[in-house]
Formats: C-alpha cells, sequence, structure tokens
C-alpha cells in the first residue's frame, strides 16, 4: 500500500496535478466488483485468438470486466515466439529504414522504427513521429516523451525495461494523422515488428493509435477502461502524453488508467 501511495503520489507531484486523488481508487472499485460477482477476463479468451484481427471492443465487451479486476492467468507459451530476436529486429529496422512505399517518405527526415528492450514484456506504441521524433529518430522525445517518461517512473518503469514504438514509421507534414493508406501501407512494419518483440502486453497511446490497432473509430474516451486482444496479446489504452501536456486536466483519469495497466502487467509476471 505504502508503495502504491509512493507512485501516486510520485506520479502527482511530477506531472504537476494539484487536486486531490484517492490512493484506493482502483483497490475499491476492485473490492466492489468482487462483491458484485463480476466475472474475471477469461484467460482464453487471450490465448485463442491468433488471427491477425484485432477484436472489436463490442465484440469483447461481454467478456471484458473493469481492469481492477482482471485475472490474467495467461498460459506461459503465450509469447511462444522466441524472444532473442534483437538480431532480426535490427535488420527489420535497417530495411525499414529505407522504406518509400507511402508519401510519407517524401517529407521525412528519417523512418523512426522503434527504441527500447527488444526482449520487453511491455510494449507502448502511439501514432506517428512528430518533429523531435523525426529529427532524433527516436519515439517519444521532446516534452510528450519526457511526460512519457515520468509517467514510466511513476509506475516504477524505466526506458530500458520497456519498448516503443508507433503505428506508422514516418512523420506526417505538420503532424496531422497518418492516412489510412499510409495506416496500411506501414502495417508491413508494424506486424513483423510487434510479431518480433511479442510482448506479454501492449499498451496504445492515443487515439490515433487506439483506433488504428483496434479497427475502431469510437473516440478515445469510449476505448479507455477496456481489454482488447491483439494476437493473443493483452491490449490496455490510455492518453497520448502530447494530449495530456495540452489537457492536463486528464491527468488523474491518465494515471488511473496506468494504475490499472501496471495492475494487469504485475499480474503477468
Ligand atoms: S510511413 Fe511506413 S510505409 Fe510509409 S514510407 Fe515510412 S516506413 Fe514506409
Amino acid at each position: 500500500m505504502a508503495e502504491s501511495k509512493q507512485f501516486v503520489e510520485t506520479y502527482l507531484r511530477e506531472i504537476g496535478v494539484q487536486t486531490p486523488v484517492s490512493l484506493f481508487t482502483s483497490e475499491q472499485s476492485a473490492s466492489d466488483q468482487s462483491a458484485s460477482g463480476q466475472s474475471n477476463l477469461r484467460p482464453e479468451i487471450l490465448v485463442q485468438q491468433t488471427d491477425s484481427k484485432v477484436h472489436s471492443p463490442a465484440a469483447d465487451a461481454s467478456a471484458i470486466t473493469s481492469p481492477a479486476k482482471q485475472n490474467f492467468e495467461v498460459k506461459a507459451d503465450v509469447p511462444a515466439v522466441a524472444k532473442s530476436v534483437s538480431g532480426g529486429l535490427s535488420d527489420l529496422a535497417v530495411k525499414a529504414s529505407t522504406c518509400r512505399l507511402c508519401s510519407l517518405s517524401q517529407e521525412r527526415n528519417q523512418v523512426v522504427f522503434g527504441v527500447g528492450n527488444p526482449d520487453a514484456d511491455l510494449v507502448f506504441i502511439g501514432e506517428a513521429p512528430g518533429r523531435e521524433e523525426d529529427l532524433q529518430g527516436e519515439p517519444f522525445v521532446g516534452r510528450a516523451g519526457q511526460l512519457l517518461d515520468r509517467m514510466l517512473a511513476a509506475m516504477g518503469m524505466g526506458r530500458n525495461e520497456i519498448y516503443i514504438m508507433n503505428t506508422v514509421k514516418c512523420r506526417p507534414p505538420n503532424n496531422r494523422d497518418p492516412k489510412p493508406d499510409e495506416v496500411q501501407a506501414c502495417n508491413l512494419w508494424f506486424e513483423q515488428q510487434l510479431d518480433m518483440l511479442r510482448p506479454k502486453m501492449i499498451c496504445l497511446l492515443g487515439r490515433v493509435a487506439a483506433q488504428t490497432v483496434l479497427k475502431s473509430d469510437e473516440p478515445l474516451g469510449a476505448l479507455r477502461g477496456r481489454w482488447y486482444d491483439y494476437q493473443g496479446i493483452p491490449v490496455w489504452v490510455t492518453y497520448h502524453p502530447a494530449y495530456l501536456l495540452r489537457s492536463p486536466g486528464q491527468k488523474q483519469k491518465s494515471w488511473q488508467d496506468l494504475q490499472a495497466l501496471l495492475s494487469g502487467f504485475q499480474k503477468l509476471n
């Protein structure tokens, strides 16, 4: 409990949330749901989806409960694909670096493939590189990246423990949303990359990434708070750090998301 309180206090202090937040929101919620007899997310839902399609929120809603009550008894063979594939991942990054499959190649400075621990159990996915990312060749740098670092620190994690990537690898002009044909083209790299990483859990950051991966047109607010499935991998959705910088009032909700993510992740390990 003291550790949880420390996480909360650290995060609230770091991101500047001033208003009080219940330290026990998620625990109380879990207790309430347990008392109501709601069922947990069935492990088989997580392990029996082997096609490449992400299940729509509506289709999975009946099998999904509040995140605070998840029981991720994922079978040990879920991350069955060998994780010692950093060579393969590096090779894939080299191949992607010269990609000209879509028009985003015309104005980019470089392909921003991904960064982090290739053996990570947790992968964060954003939408596309921004200006700083395009210049530095690394996802989530600049102010949004710094906020992500603080969010991770509040969860007791560092970048060396996770992997960070985007659905689209080149910067859209003026940071516009990626177009459907660009997303489709870049899916070539996206799917191979995730297949090589084969994490135990995925966190989608922001509306565009969530809608893209989940193949949904629902707004982010509707997509939050439920677990999804990507080829047997549990998927969670929360705000993009860049959005939180523009809308600091959502930081408390983001912390609730991260608590649920952390709770689910800890049950996997
Ligand atoms: S966005 Fe993806 S598909 Fe388009 S050029 Fe860049 S790497 Fe290739």
